[in-house]
């Protein structure tokens, strides 16, 4: 199976937020944010649970008041998944969010007043194991660092960074993650490399206001995939002027290219030409959305002829390459068996999904082999 990873990752501490590792040997982690408002408690479940389905290993909810923290209350009870409460400036809503369960709290200790309220924050966070997230923004950078540096730079942001993580070590409190957004890609990924150099705590990720789907995609590749190639980040989280469900399979698309993780179908497909002998845009368009729900990783190769399809169906788990009025498909390599052009769609989806159950089905008794051993 293609996607295997040439990267070495930074070695960071490993944190846990809620039940998912954060940093270390963990798998990157994709996270994304709700954007309903949080005191609409089913609305906000709903969207948890649509990003929970399309993979996010941890979600954020913004909680601007008490009001939200008491919706919030609720909405944990009842998530599939970890959540990170985002706070800004008052204390008293991440001490009441602490109380309630929350999993992760993202709040700069350096923006929210008196060293004792700062105090209480970091020994709730202490008492109940809950991580901190200082999330350093270009937008939001200190006025007397904006004065010192003229405008946002690496070096600025860094320094911002540098002052939540001295009170967090003057509590002698490292159960933290950072991340230091900008929009501009050079200033995101120069912030970051010169912070991973210093400190060894898990990095989230992150090109903030990226813009569209589409721009936003593309500059958080760009963004994500210097720094993930460098193995630099623990967790990531694409931000897009879109439905944040998109978000979560972006981030998943970003791991996969460069193989650091693998969800679902991986399709590769050729973009298609007048050789074409099926028509490959239709066919990867209809699989992909009859696809979607499939957690297991597979690589499938739609190509529409014989110029580039036998070797790329022979890396495949299936392959496909074009044929005059049927095509031939390939498995696991080798040659296997025709497909009527006009049945294509639904004989490859037939013989992928039975082959994510065969898959699911191995995973299934490996992991109960290993209960038995772990309990006999
Ligand atoms: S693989 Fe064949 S159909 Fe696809 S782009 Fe190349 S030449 Fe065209």
């Amino acid at each position: 199976m293609k996607g295997v990873s040439w990267i070495k990752r930074r070695q960071s501490r490993k944190i846990w937020v809620g039940n998912v590792p954060i940093g270390g040997d963990a798998p990157i982690a994709v996270q994304s944010m709700t954007n309903t408002e949080t005191c609409d408690v089913e609305a906000t479940l709903h969207q948890i649970n649509q990003l929970a389905d399309a993979g996010a290993d941890v979600v954020r909810v913004s909680v601007p008041t008490m009001d939200a923290a008491e919706a919030f209350k609720l909405i944990k009870q009842r998530a599939p998944v970890p959540l990170i409460a985002d706070i800004h400036f008052d204390y008293r809503i991440a001490l009441k969010v602490a109380e309630y369960g929350v999993d992760c709290l993202r709040i700069n200790p350096g923006n929210i007043g008196n060293e004792q309220r700062v105090s209480a924050v970091i020994e709730t966070a202490r008492d109940k194991n809950i991580p901190i997230r200082i999330g350093v923004n270009a937008g939001s950078l200190e006025k007397d660092l904006q004065k010192k540096y003229g405008e946002p730079t690496p070096e600025a942001l860094v320094e911002s960074a540098q002052r939540h993580i001295d009170i967090l070590d003057r509590h002698n409190f490292d159960n933290y993650k950072i991340s230091l957004k900008a929009s501009d890609v050079f200033m995101t990924v120069s912030a970051y490399r010169i912070l991973a150099s210093q400190i060894d705590q898990p990095l989230h990720l992150g090109i903030t206001e990226a813009g569209g789907a589409r721009a936003g995609s593309v500059k958080s590749a760009v963004g994500l995939g210097m720094l993930l190639a460098e193995g630099i980040g623990d967790t990531i989280r694409v931000s897009l002027a879109a439905d944040p469900v998109e978000e979560v399979k972006v981030g998943y698309d970003i791991l996969k290219s460069l193989g650091l993780r693998q969800r679902g179908i991986n399709f590769i497909a050729c973009p298609s030409c007048s050789r074409q002998q099926f028509d490959v845009i239709k066919t990867v368009n209809a699989l992909e959305g009859r696809l979607e729900d499939v957690r297991a990783a597979m690589d499938v190769a739609i190509i529409g002829c014989v110029v580039n399809g036998p070797g790329e169906a022979k890396e495949a788990d299936i392959g496909l390459t074009g044929g005059a009025g049927a095509s031939l498909m390939y498995s696991e390599g080798e040659k296997d068996h025709k497909i009527d052009n006009e049945q294509l769609v639904d004989e490859l989806e037939k013989e992928i999904r039975s082959r994510v159950a065969q898959r699911e089905a191995d995973i299934a008794e490996k992991s109960h082999g290993q209960e038995v051993i772990a309990t006999s």
